[in-house]
């Protein structure tokens, strides 16, 4: 297992070595077309725009606007006609700036991962929602203060408001790719990780008392919070999230896994599903593949793999909330 956990990484050092060295913006005839756009393609930012009354203020931001956009269309168009040179010549599609050439379709970057991020935000909601529905309507609560017998309600309130955030902010990283949506996308993903390896520990280990799960918490949540400062405000090292997200991601799938192992419970099979299912889609993140036909590439299917393991997760989340609700009705009886 420790081998297979070191190869694993191996192979994930060597991708994020791939990103980095990105082959497509340092081909020369990708450079000199950049090149030649910035000086004949941008004409439209510094010619003809009135100076004069209250506008006046805005002047600056709306030229910076108008540079940026130059710039990344500038990079796009280059990247297609440099693609199609190269599809002439037989060799097949190379990353730009860490990204494959995606082709946009109404101005959107990678339509199939918008609209599978835009699924699970529906499929999160749908759980969550249900799950409110079927603990505050239809299970009995306790009469002394109206709350829910399952001792986990709060905790599953939490991930659900974390994991619709999450989707989110990839429909719109996605969508358009600057800093700020990168950031907010890659923070979303990494607070919904961090917590739900909390919640993992929790549920698996039945902590049930306050202090001890602010003793589990604690150390994790200042973790996570600290990893995603220093992401947004010293240094987006995207190897390092990688590795800090995969780390997270399998403890909490091991966690899972050993204990539908060893559990009675009655719907371990569908956390067997769910956790066999996200082991194997991750897989498709490890070996990325560039999209087919311009649109179809290993993280949109990634992100397709997770609506129905989502649909299932609820659907397990919900079963508890049932079997440990009935359980603690016949201690009272
Ligand atoms: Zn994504």
């Amino acid at each position: 297992m420790v081998m297979r956990l070191i190869f694993f990484f191996i192979s994930l050092s060597c991708l994020v070595g791939v990103i980095h060295a990105s082959a497509g913006d340092s081909d020369p005839r990708y450079k000199d077309c950049v090149e030649e756009c910035k000086i004949t393609g941008c004409r439209f930012s510094s010619d003809g725009v009135s100076v004069d009354g209250s506008w006046y203020m805005q002047e600056p931001l709306y030229l910076q606007w108008k540079q940026w956009d130059c710039q990344s269309d500038c990079r796009y168009h280059c990247m297609l006609k440099t693609e199609k040179d190269r599809e002439i010549l037989g060799t097949g599609p190379v990353k730009y700036h860490g990204k494959w050439p995606f082709k946009r379709v109404f101005g959107i970057q990678e339509p199939f991962s918008v609209a599978f991020s835009a699924l699970n935000l529906a499929v999160q909601f749908h759980g969550w929602l249900s799950f409110f529905i079927l603990l505050y309507y239809k299970l009995p609560l306790r009469p002394q203060n109206r709350k829910p017998y399952y001792e986990y309600t709060g905790l599953w309130h939490i991930y659900g408001l974390l994991a619709m955030n999450s989707w989110f902010w990839s429909a719109v990283f996605h969508s358009r790719d600057v800093d700020f949506t990168e950031k907010l996308d890659y923070s979303s993903a990494a607070a919904l990780l961090g917590y739900s390896l909390i919640v993992a520990i929790m549920r698996t280990f039945s902590v049930r008392d306050e202090a001890a799960r602010v003793m589990v918490a604690a150390p994790l949540i200042a973790f996570v919070t600290t990893h995603i400062l220093y992401l947004n405000f010293y240094k987006l090292d995207y190897g390092l999230n990688m590795k800090v997200c995969v780390a997270m991601g399998i403890a909490q799938l091991l966690l899972w896994a050993i204990w539908a192992g060893v559990t009675h419970h009655p719907s371990k099979w569908k956390l067997w599903t769910v956790v066999v299912g996200t082991g194997l889609a991750m897989l498709l993140e490890i070996y990325d593949f560039p999209p087919y036909g311009g649109y179809l590439d290993a993280h949109a299917l990634w992100h397709a793999t997770t609506i129905p393991l989502t649909f299932l997760w609820w659907s397990f989340i919900k079963e508890d909330a049932e079997f440990r609700t009935s359980n603690s009705m016949k201690k009272v009886k």
